[in-house]
């Protein structure tokens, strides 16, 4: 049939593609220069000492850092990745070089889509859409710019009527859980009482039938349109930057997760076991990566910024693990790499969203995340993963 060439020629494009670059890829957005980027801090990077000029180079796959050393020639620091978007970038653009990813899952590949970022680099206008610090609802702005995961979820529910049409016997079916990830305690953002926090004995993960890892007392929730589906996560996103334990009301303190499973329930004349999982989609909205760099602070804040150092740690040693093809990747070392360990490794897919600030007041930071994406993915290119 159609649908079965179709996938043959992506099946194929998929392989040489991983023969190429992997299952990890890295695209790098740096957002438009924004009225707040205009005050210099001092605080300029040690690589870096005077303030440096981030660009994005004509080839839409480098990062250029340009930093002017007194009474030396200007250098520039280069960064590749699979794809880099400068400031003109639409959510249009940034979206459709992504949508082979989705299509993926009609291939039972699992896919984790994440954007990762100092605060204010423009993670959640990626992830979501715009927000102001009035409306923090987010998603509130025109059409064309919504972020990846509503364009997604109306994406899936394209894909769910391309599958009926041309297998009305799969009836394929979405379940939905959000989850914000907030010092290592797990909140189910779509429980009944608003947030059940999961932590301690509460939170643990088993491995269904189907080889899925699921945490059996959170919420999932069957969706039957993309409507509804816009509908959950708009909750969700309300009730993170809500939560009344989060001691700062600031989301970037706290990772954000959607997660999408697909399934096909097949019937007579299906060659499906029963109930098999297609795919799991997990979208994550990361909590800001200047944590790790923060000093002198006390308290509650210290709390959560060792917390979330630990959990972008632990998120680096996986990424370090499965690129070296070791043993034993250690998910479970945070309930944010646990979450993630069925779209992060063996056949699932990765992308990668770094997001960068072009202010020179954050160059230090840009330089730690260029140097994190760019490891990420050159490590994957060493040894690429064979698929069977
Ligand atoms: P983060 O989630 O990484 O902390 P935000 O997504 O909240 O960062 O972005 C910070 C500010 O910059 C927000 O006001 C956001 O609307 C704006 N912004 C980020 N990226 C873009 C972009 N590509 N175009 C226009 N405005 C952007
Ligand atoms: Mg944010």
């Amino acid at each position: 049939s159609r649908y079965y060439l179709e996938q043959q020629r992506r099946r194929a494009l998929h392989n040489s593609l991983v023969e190429l670059k992997g299952n990890i890829r890295v695209h790098c957005r740096i957002r438009p220069f924004l009225s707040f980027d205009n005050k210099l801090d001092g605080s300029a990077s040690q690589n870096c000492p005077t303030p440096g000029e981030v660009v994005h180079a004509a080839d839409d796959e480098t990062v250029l850092v340009r930093c002017a050393l007194p009474g030396r020639p200007t250098t520039d620091k280069t960064y590749s990745f699979e794809r880099v978007y400068g400031p003109a970038a639409s959510q249009a653009v940034v979206f459709e070089d992504l949508r082979p990813l989705l299509i993926s899952l009609l291939d039972g590949y699992n896919v984790c889509i994440m954007a990762y970022g100092q605060t204010g680099s423009g993670k959640s206008y990626t992830m979501l859409g715009p927000h102001s610090e009035d409306d923090p609802t987010l998603l509130s702005g025109a059409r064309e710019d919504l972020g990846i995961i509503p364009r997604a979820a109306e994406e899936l529910f394209r894909y769910t009527l391309w599958l009926i049409s041309e297998n009305p016997s799969r009836s394929p079916k979405v379940d939905v859980s959000i989850v914000e990830i907030y010092n290592n305690n797990v909140f189910d953002l779509l429980a009944k009482d608003n947030s059940t926090v999961m932590s301690g004995t509460k939170f643990q993960m088993v491995s269904t039938q189907e080889g899925r890892s699921e945490v059996p007392r959170l919420t999932c929730r069957a969706v039957t349109s993309a409507v509804e589906f816009v509908g959950l996560i708009h909750r969700g996103v309300k009730l993170r930057v809500q939560h009344p334990t989060l001691v700062h009301k600031n989301s970037s303190r706290s990772h954000l997760m959607v997660t999408a499973t697909l399934t096909t329930a097949s019937s007579l004349g299906s060659t499906d076991p029963p109930g098999q999982a297609l795919a799991r989609l997990q979208l994550v909205d990361l909590a800001g990566s200047e944590c790790a760099a923060v000093s002198g602070v006390t308290g509650s804040a210290l709390k959560e910024t060792s917390f979330i150092n630990r959990s972008l740690a632990a998120l680096a040693d996986v990424l370090g693990a499965l690129s070296e093809h070791r043993d034993h990747i250690p998910y479970r070392n945070s309930k944010l790499t646990h979450l993630l360990q069925d779209s992060i490794g063996g056949d699932a897919k990765l992308l990668m969203i770094l997001c960068v600030s072009p202010g020179q007041k954050h160059m230090a930071e840009t330089l730690r995340g260029l140097t994190f994406g760019a490891r990420a993915r050159q490590a994957e290119r060493r040894a690429p993963r064979r698929r069977p």
